[in-house]
């Protein structure tokens, strides 16, 4: 069974900002980036990236002690390291989800305005209201979700543990009501065979990926391998050879026998996968058909908000602090801890294998 929620939980063009990428010149990134680094020491302050921001900040993290990854794997990096403070290049549920694991440390990001699609198409009220309805379920939430949200589910996944949790669930005969990613929840649906009730969300990235398109890319480059994110639709998840995390995805461009791969994720992704196989070529895949417009062009407007100029102001600043409330947070942590511990007991890779 794969039923979906009765009313789909897309945002409108006009709910989706444009794509506004930071633009450098040498001499401006120097000085940011020596300042930067100046202030994060200062600050006791470590800056955590995730793949998807640009390659100036993800440098600057790696240069700096920090780390880019994945946005669980930049939570739980945040428990290990001893700083103080933590600086969450990102999207707000990624600074949540580092709170709710750290809440003594002070944790900041360079945008607050920087949303996700997933998240603001999954009110907690209406989202309660829904889980109410449906009491015989298990609700299983992916990260891309609010503190409120989470506070109201059973488990957290991440799409590296998907497969693996719902498995899980399902050998022992439970229905699980999946929520936000539609396309993430019916590819797990299809998957396992397991009794899914899907929310109607998506990402607005990962959605507009076209089959079409991608079908006449493949057949101008023959030898290319197709590596695609499980957030994208169903016939574009079709035509990969490899389905997968961010994480598995930069894996699968190192490990997989193609030098050319088109890839259906956020682009920002292509600068630890150059790192990772600098010797190969990397496509993006096609988000719309001949003539046909995209809205985020294969990069996430909200992970764009994230530039050095904002990092800089909001160490000099201060302010963009994330708060979640200590009553949400306590509930919140607990699918998260479900999770971590599956995981363990699974004896799978957690780190290093998640999300978005
Ligand atoms: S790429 Fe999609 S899922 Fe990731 S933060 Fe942006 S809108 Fe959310």
């Amino acid at each position: 069974m794969n039923a979906v929620a009765a009313r789909p939980h897309r945002l409108t063009p006009d709910q989706v900002p444009d794509t506004v990428v930071e633009v450098l010149d040498r001499d401006e990134k120097a000085e940011l980036t020596e300042r930067i680094r100046r202030l994060l020491r200062e600050q006791d302050a470590t800056l955590v990236a995730h793949y998807y921001t640009s390659p100036e900040l993800q440098e600057l993290a790696d240069a700096s002690g920090g780390y880019v990854s994945d946005s669980l794997d930049m939570a739980r990096f945040g428990t290990e390291c001893a700083s103080s403070t933590l600086i969450v290049a990102g999207v707000r549920f990624m600074g949540e989800t580092a709170k709710i694991l750290n809440p003594e440390k002070r944790v900041l990001m360079p945008d607050l305005g920087a949303e996700c699609s997933l998240d603001l198409g999954c009110p907690p009220d209406e989202f309660a209201a829904f889980c109410d309805a449906h009491p015989d379920r298990e609700v299983v939430v992916y990260a891309n979700t609010s503190a409120a949200v989470k506070a109201r589910a059973d488990w957290m996944a991440t799409s590296g543990i998907a497969l693996d949790l719902v498995r899980h669930l399902h050998a022992e005969g439970r229905k699980i009501l999946w929520a936000p990613d539609r396309h993430l929840g019916a590819w797990v649906q299809k998957e396992t065979g397991a009794d899914v009730l899907l929310w109607d969300g998506a990402c607005v990235v990962h959605e507009a990926f076209k089959a079409d398109g991608l079908r006449v890319l493949k057949a101008e480059h023959p030898g290319a391998m197709v590596l695609v994110h499980p957030e994208s639709p169903a016939d574009v998840i079709a035509l990969a050879d490899f389905v997968g995390s961010t994480t598995g995805i930069i894996k699968a461009a190192k490990e997989l026998p193609a030098d050319t791969f088109i890839v259906a994720t956020d682009n920002g992704i292509f600068h630890k996968m150059r790192e990772a196989a600098p010797h190969k070529t990397f496509i993006e895949a096609p988000t719309g058909g001949k003539g046909a417009t995209c809205v985020s062009c294969a990069h996430c407007p909200w992970m764009a908000m994230n530039g050095l100029r904002s990092l800089a102001r909001v160490l000099e600043r201060g302010g963009n602090e994330i708060h979640v409330d200590p009553t949400i947070r306590e509930r919140a942590a607990r699918p998260i801890q479900r999770l971590l511990d599956f995981a363990r007991s699974r004896r799978a890779v957690v780190l290093g294998n998640n999300d978005a």
